[in-house]
């Protein structure tokens, strides 16, 4: 199927030619084939106008734990270790298979209705979530979390043999729009058994994998790493080979300077989750000081129990604002800057080729409704997207060039299905007494 976008403003964080107005950009099967002022050859299966609309890359959520909406409001007012202890773990210890396809389904439509088309995942029940992400349309990178709190081969326990199936059944299914990647869930939780930070750091070697860690996200956390070690989270991960494959690092409030740096050397990305370490009350990460030092930064919501909402522009609104207020520097982070953490950068953490609106990239892009009145006037356009935009005014979102939401209808997702699962089952299961 063959597609065209006619006559609108494309976004394209395409370095080349950043803005074009009066664009039109085709798409054909999976990818982006046409980027242009001028209309293209060719006779294409459907036109979209564009007028008054803006086309932009898919945002890319680059941290989350989907099944984890099920929570989402639930244990407010604490800080992580407690919310952690007395509210998540208790909830997460009466999930099953059923309830996790119904909450990540519900995060799948949020995520979709509001402009995101690639997902970085680290839970368990993962064959459940890949499912659900089949049915969905959206690209994700999906990784079985591992914890370890005994010394121990951790190629005998039974979450190493889960990510391994994963990985044979679902790693470049569909075309990639699947991934696998490897994921310790923490130090905090991994301690006991330095063995797994060695094995798996060689498994992601000899799989090809993407690594996906929680690093430094509370002081504690960070300063408790230090008191055992010697050395900080991702410091010590190195030692024990966990960056082989580069890495997703999660948070990174409290990463230090030396840490900065050994991150840029190793292809290590920080995830920026602003809204959940502010809810949370963990601190503000130093995205300012992570981009000096050649960090690549993108961004995330976190699971949505510590945020409330998968709406990735309340992040770039976030990321472009909060910096400037604790550096007192009103470039800090720019509204470009933010944008492309949504972005390029999380399409560079995720090792995808996906991010930006350009000839050969994957058709993973969205539509932002300019005429809405939240968005005019328009003296910029990046300014408007990072700032005056949310979720709601996306109009249009396509993933490998298939249309998954359109004018406020699912067209992969049956959302009327998915409230009753959770109405009748999920919530009742996990939350009744
Ligand atoms: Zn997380």
């Amino acid at each position: 199927m063959a597609i065209l976008f006619e006559q609108v403003t494309a976004v394209t964080m395409d370095p080349t030619q950043p803005i074009l107005h009066n664009a039109y950009v085709a798409v054909e099967g999976n990818s982006i084939s046409y980027v242009g002022t001028q209309p293209p050859q060719g006779t294409f299966t459907r036109t979209i106008s564009g007028a008054g609309k803006v086309l932009m890359p898919g945002l890319v959520n680059a941290h989350t734990h989907l099944p984890m909406t099920l929570m989402r409001g639930y244990g407010g007012g604490c800080d992580l270790q407690h919310w952690l202890n007395d509210y998540i773990f208790p909830a997460e210890d009466k999930l099953d298979s059923r309830s996790v396809k119904a909450g990540t389904m519900l995060a799948l439509a949020e995520l979709i209705a509001s402009g995101t088309t690639c997902v970085a995942d680290m839970y368990y029940f993962c064959d459940d979530i890949a499912q659900c992400v089949d049915t969905a349309g959206i690209n994700a990178n999906l990784s079985r979390s591992l914890v370890c709190f005994q010394e121990q081969d951790p190629t005998q326990m039974e979450s190493w043999k889960e990510m391994e199936a994963l990985y044979e059944k679902w790693n470049g299914y569909d075309h990639g729009r699947i991934l696998v990647d490897a994921s310790v869930h923490a130090e905090y939780t991994s301690f006991a058994c330095p063995a797994l930070w060695e094995t798996l750091g060689n498994w992601a070697v000899n799989h090809h994998c993407n690594m996906q860690v929680h690093i430094s996200e509370t002081q504690s956390e960070h300063e408790d790493c230090i008191h055992r070690h010697g050395k900080t989270p991702i410091a010590l991960f190195d030692q024990y080979g966990l960056w082989q494959t580069g890495g997703v690092a999660a948070h990174c409030v409290y990463v230090s300077e030396e840490d900065m740096d050994l991150m840029a050397q190793r292809g290590i990305t920080a995830v920026h989750n602003p809204m959940s370490n502010l809810k949370l009350a963990s601190g503000i990460a130093r995205v300012p000081s992570l981009l000096k030092h050649g960090v690549n930064v993108a961004l995330g919501t976190d699971g949505v129990a510590s945020n409330n909402s998968h709406d990735m522009f309340e992040e770039i609104k976030l990321a472009a604002t909060l910096h400037k207020g604790v550096t007192r520097d009103p470039m800090a982070v720019s509204a470009h800057e933010a944008l492309s953490m949504a972005t390029v950068n999380g399409a560079a953490a995720l090792k995808r080729n996906t991010g930006m609106i350009a000839e050969g990239k994957q058709a993973d892009l969205i539509l932002v409704d300019f005429t809405a009145p939240a968005l005019t006037p328009c003296h910029d356009v990046e300014e408007n997207l990072a700032f005056s935009s949310n979720g709601s005014h996306v109009q249009l979102t396509m993933a490998m060039g298939q249309i998954l939401y359109e004018n406020g209808q699912f067209l992969t997702i049956d959302l009327e299905q998915v409230q009753h699962k959770l109405k009748d089952y999920a919530l009742p299961h996990i939350f009744q007494k």
